[in-house]
């Protein structure tokens, strides 16, 4: 993705009332950061934020932490969130590498990764975000019953995720190559380059992978 600098995000999302500061303190105590014993949903890398707040609009009874590295796309969800009232949705500028340090064990209930970069040198793969080192983070992190869900238009990334989930020892709860010709299409929440993609003319690919219980 190309990043181009937005002046002045940094310092607004250090101040910002939307963004957890500090999140390691609420490790093992997110239900008490909300006040509700409700579910937790996390979206790594979620951009600019529109399918996170659409999520948190439709579903109120859930706890939902959107996950960016970046300041300077961040910025967009934050612009995004302060025109709803949504006291179910805050945001972390966060290196999903460093997760564990932010979520017990058995803390989250879903963990959504939508269009993730693909890093397609094979030297760079341990940093794709469904790569068997990132899974081992969030089976740490999720409930016995919880699940990963992953989108994404890209069939070598899709691929390459599906034989990692395998090799970790998941289940795969289910799977489809064109989300929006599937049985899954209704309901189904558009992330920003899920409407890039799609506009194109790119099937939407989507897995759905939880614990073998
Ligand atoms: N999910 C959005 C969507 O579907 O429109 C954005 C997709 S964009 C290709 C990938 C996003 O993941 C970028 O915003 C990038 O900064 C973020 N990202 C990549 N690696 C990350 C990491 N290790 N931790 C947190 N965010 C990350």
């Amino acid at each position: 993705m190309r990043l181009r600098n937005v002046r002045g995000s940094r310092e607004e999302i250090e101040k910002n009332v939307f963004v957890v500061h500090e999140p390691e303190q609420h490790k093992g105590s997110w239900n008490r950061f909300f006040r509700n014993e409700n579910p937790l949903h996390i979206e790594i890398g979620m951009g600019k934020g529109m399918f996170i707040c659409q999520l948190a609009q439709n579903n109120p009874d859930i706890n939902f932490l959107g996950i960016e590295k970046y300041s300077s796309v961040l910025i967009r969800g934050i612009e995004k969130r302060k025109e709803l009232e949504l006291p179910n949705l805050y945001f972390l500028r966060l290196d999903a590498e460093f997760i564990n340090d932010v979520f017990d064990k058995e803390e989250v209930d879903r963990v959504y990764l939508n269009f993730s970069d693909p890093w397609p040198k094979d030297r760079h793969a341990r940093r794709r975000l469904t790569s068997r080192e990132y899974l081992s983070r969030y089976e740490k992190l999720l409930k016995k019953e919880g699940e990963v869900i992953f989108k994404t238009d890209n069939r070598g990334l899709f691929d390459f995720s599906l034989e990692e989930a395998d090799i970790a020892g998941w289940e795969l709860k289910n799977c489809t190559y064109d989300l929006h010709g599937s049985e899954y299409a209704e309901g189904n929440v558009m992330t920003e380059y899920e409407e890039k993609f799609s506009g194109l003319g790119n099937p939407i690919h989507r897995m759905v992978i939880g614990q073998k219980l």
